[in-house]
């Protein structure tokens, strides 16, 4: 068993190398059409770009040479353009001659330019190796990845014995303990978000070798963000496995691996690739506001419905209309509104966190060998509830400035109210919240910080669901005080950075906002010590635990002395008779 294992291990590396490899295989040829094609599609009107741009004609080895060269071109024609217009201005020259060297600039952003400027020029002129092999490379990096993946991963079956709690070791490895391994695991992480979000045109190889699988889903060629998720769902359906055999002496473990595998797979990929084969709008069904900070930027029935209901009334049209595109806009504020407050009221944010995120699902998965690195200090618990409650905060502002844009469906003027520009603060929230914090940070720091860092100090749906899991819940994880052996197992593993141990030796429930209702604590505690429940509201948070420790000593009087703190007995004097 243990040879197969290491077979696997080899095959991955061996997929894993020939991945990366792709970077430098194939070439980039540029020639006049393909030049022609890039600035029709851009609406490119700058001549002074389109003369410039011959220059890039020829073949180029590695992507990013082509890129910075179109970007150096772009850029001294973004000069010229606005010294033009200056010198314009400053003679008086007419209006229109001025509007239309407005026409003529090209704007890049910086965090942008090589995705949304770039790689569509790239991605246009592969040639050689790569391009006339996608299937065997495809087979060579993907399915070899993953059949090495399982390799390694099934026979734990029998090499980890019998069932039950599975850490032994995990501080002694270099892999999970913050050794050499688990820092080449992060830079290999921060470098490859860094690149999915800012250099998309460095992986355009890789994107290629995609290609099939993407046309025979959505019927057209991968993208980055292609990549990006169906790497996801690999690596989640192996690691998930991994989870599987870890902990299958906890029935909720299993199952909860199998909940957050089904909605990845086939909500958070399959659905919205087969949407777009249809003409439809990539969407996410399972993604509520405001993790998804852009649920409602289309929040006007007259943009979905392609005509102004309140105006024409129009029953026929309203048949006839996008009706998928209205259930779309209704679904969001169902989900957000209805669905995720009545969820967490009644199973706490668990069912949601830990049962159908993407980013609980990939953290639970992937990031289960690092649950351990969590921080559990008071300094962390301080930090985390400025920082997620900041993000919400954002969150909120930003979206209030995206529908004070939009025409509001009831009719309502929003020029009566106060509206905010929204396009910077969506620019700096995407930056900074949704690519540094929840990709780069998030998931790039796992081997590092812990698999939850994105959703203890960042998610703003999960800040959301907190406040109303702290407040308005009937979850909470009871706890047996008397059976706790002080083993900090619980506290350990707790990837939220609780210290559950000290909840369980006072024998208080514990309802904290960030709990994800993961049932690690449970599954590794070694006696039994920790419940994950759904109950009435009434006696859920425990305002005067016991400290068991006070009264191990004599078993027999630690109900009495439970009855005296809870004030159900007046004094000592009835303890000690
Ligand atoms: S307290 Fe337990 S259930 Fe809650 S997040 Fe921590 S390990 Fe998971
Ligand atoms: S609750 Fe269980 S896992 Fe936690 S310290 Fe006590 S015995 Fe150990």
């Amino acid at each position: 068993m243990k040879s197969i294992q290491q077979i696997g291990l080899i095959l991955f590396l061996m997929a894993f190398a020939l991945f990366n490899a792709l970077m430098f295989m194939g070439k980039f040829e540029v020639t006049q059409g393909k030049l022609d094609k890039f600035t029709e599609s851009k609406g490119i009107k700058s001549e002074v770009f389109i003369e410039q741009s011959k220059e890039l004609i020829g073949e180029y080895s590695f992507s990013l040479d082509l890129s910075e060269k179109l970007l150096t071109i772009a850029e001294a024609s973004h000069t010229h353009h606005r010294k033009v217009i200056t010198e314009f201005e400053s003679t008086g020259v007419d209006k229109e001659l001025i509007n239309a060297e407005w026409g003529k600039v090209i704007w890049l952003k910086e965090t942008k330019k090589h995705g949304n400027f770039a790689a569509p020029l790239v991605a246009i002129c592969g040639t050689g190796f790569v391009v006339e092999n996608k299937g065997l490379l495809f087979s060579l990096t993907f399915l070899l990845g993953i059949l090495g993946g399982l390799l390694h991963v099934l026979p734990r079956l029998k090499t980890e014995g019998p069932a039950g709690i599975k850490n032994d070791g995990i501080f002694q490895n270099q892999a999970t303990n913050r050794g050499w391994i688990a820092w080449l695991v992060f830079g290999y992480l921060i470098a490859f978000y860094l690149a999915l979000y800012f250099f998309p045109d460095v992986l355009t190889n890789m994107i290629y070798v995609l290609d099939p699988v993407s046309t025979s889903l959505n019927g057209g060629p991968a993208s980055q963000w292609f990549l990006y998720g169906f790497m996801y769902c690999s690596f989640m359906v192996v690691m998930g496995i991994k989870m599987m055999i870890k902990y299958r002496h906890n029935k909720y473990q299993v199952i909860r691996s199998i909940s957050v595998l089904f909605f990845q797979l086939g909500f958070a990929f399959l659905i919205p690739e087969l949407l777009v084969r249809f003409q439809k709008p990539w969407f996410d069904f399972k993604s509520a506001w405001p993790l998804n900070y852009s649920a409602f930027d289309n929040w006007s029935i007259k943009k979905i419905l392609g005509f102004d209901f309140f105006e024409t009334w129009d029953f026929n049209a309203l048949i006839h209309s996008d009706t998928l595109g209205l259930f779309m806009l209704v679904w969001g504020f169902i989900l957000t509104l209805v669905i995720v407050p009545v969820m967490v009221y009644f199973y706490g944010k668990r069912w949601y966190c830990s049962w159908v995120c993407g980013c609980g699902g990939l953290a639970e998965t992937v990031g289960d060998p690092y649950r351990q690195h969590s921080d559990k200090s008071l300094k962390a618990w301080k930090f985390e509830r400025v920082i997620i409650y900041s993000v919400l905060l954002f969150a909120i502002i930003m979206t209030y400035g995206s529908l004070s844009r939009e025409q509001f469906f009831l009719g309502l003027d929003y020029e009566a109210f106060i509206t905010i520009e929204t396009d910077d603060l969506r620019f700096w929230y995407g930056f900074a919240v949704g690519s540094i914090f929840s990709g780069v940070i998030g998931t790039g720091f796992y081997p590092i910080f812990g698999n939850r860092v994105w959703c203890r100090f960042g998610c703003p749906l999960a800040a959301y669901m907190g406040i109303i899991q702290r407040f308005k819940s009937r979850f909470r994880i009871t706890t047996n005080g008397a059976q706790c052996i002080s083993c900090g197992n619980c506290s350990t593993y707790c990837e939220q950075g609780i210290d559950v141990r000290a909840y369980a030796q006072k024998g208080e429930n514990i309802v904290r906002s960030s709990c994800v209702g993961c049932g690690i604590c449970s599954a590794v505690c070694p006696r039994g010590v920790l419940k994950l429940e759904n109950g009435p509201e009434e006696g859920r948070i425990t305002e005067n635990p016991i400290d068991i420790t006070m009264a191990t000593e004599d078993e027999g009087k630690t109900s009495e002395l439970r009855k005296i703190i809870i004030g159900e007995q007046k004094n000592l004097t009835d303890f000690n008779k």
